[in-house]
């Protein structure tokens, strides 16, 4: 059954079809998506692993149009970035989340802010200088905001991403590495980039009832402590993965069990009512 999709390819297939008509019905959709106001924003809270408090989010976009439903980020992402509409998305939900967060600081105190950056993003020389003027017009603290970058962006990195990095850092701005050990080279990322942060991707925090798992996901742990990196799990989903993640002492948890995704009225409600 495996080798059925080679046989298929000659064939008229009415499924690639439809899939090709979804994705011009996506993409003239999508056009217009921030315009009418269909993009927006959860915070899903990041807690720390010895008691649960909060200490950031991690913000995460969303888009439902009338003819599509909600569309999962996976899906549409890649066609921003296709369309040429990254930037433009990306800088608003910088706006829109560091305004937010900055708020949220004031009345209820220190709080991390991660943000995920496409590799289009970063090839934009002005990316950088859009990112600190952001900071400065809203007030948020550089050192409070995180970008979450994956290997593939280090991976086809060029001169402008090098430089944007350079002076987002010289501006104070954190570094995460995104689903760290799901690429290719992830150790040799760790020591060629100044990340602060290191989040352990959710395929090992799934498995960790196994002890290879375990082993690993303890070796990943000490070796972020080693250099001096905060680390992260995400997709925590069950009290077991939870306990042995605080025995491993990994310093902040993010996963369902927690919280999912929350409106920002949720996310304060949950904020509020940790005091
Ligand atoms: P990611 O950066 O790895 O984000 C974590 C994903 O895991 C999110 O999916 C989140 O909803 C999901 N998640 C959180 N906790 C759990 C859990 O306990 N169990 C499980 N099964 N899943 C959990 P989401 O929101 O669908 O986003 C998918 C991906 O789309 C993100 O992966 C990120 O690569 C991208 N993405 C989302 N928002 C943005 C954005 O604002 N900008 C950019 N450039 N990419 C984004
Ligand atoms: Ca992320
Ligand atoms: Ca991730
Ligand atoms: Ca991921």
């Amino acid at each position: 059954a495996k080798f059925e999709g080679r046989n298929r390819v000659c064939r008229y297939d009415p499924a690639i079809e439809a899939e090709a008509d979804a994705r011009i019905t996506l993409e003239s959709e999508l056009h217009r998506a921030l315009e009418r106001g269909e993009l927006s924003l959860v915070y899903q809270p990041q807690v720390k692993a010895a008691g649960r408090r909060i200490a950031g989010c991690e913000v995460l976009l969303r888009w439902h149009n009338a003819k599509l439903g909600t569309v999962a980020p996976p899906r549409f992402i890649p066609a921003l970035e296709r369309l040429g509409l990254i930037g433009a998305v990306g800088e608003w939900i910088l706006r829109t989340a560091l305004h937010q967060a900055q708020l949220w600081r004031q009345r209820f105190g220190e709080l991390q802010l991660a943000v995920n950056v496409s590799s289009v993003q970063l090839k934009d020389a002005d990316f950088a200088a859009t990112v600190l003027a952001l900071l400065q017009r809203t007030g948020f603290p550089p050192q409070a905001l995180e970008l979450e970058v994956t290997e593939s962006i280090l991976m086809e990195c060029g001169e402008t991403t090098l430089a944007n990095i350079d002076r987002l850092k010289h501006g104070g701005v954190q570094l995460a590495i995104d689903d760290f050990g799901t690429g290719y080279s992830s150790l040799s990322y760790l020591h060629q980039f100044p990340f602060d942060t290191l989040k352990i991707d959710r395929s090992f925090v799934q498995n960790l009832h196994h002890s290879r798992n375990r082993e690993l996901a303890r070796h990943i742990i000490g070796l972020g402590h080693t250099l001096g990196l905060n680390v992260v799990a995400e997709g925590v989903e069950t009290d077991a993965q939870r306990e042995i993640l605080r025995e491993l002492e990994c310093d902040l948890l993010q996963g369902y069990l927690f919280y999912r995704p929350l409106p920002a009225g949720q996310f304060e409600a949950a904020l509020r009512q940790q005091g």
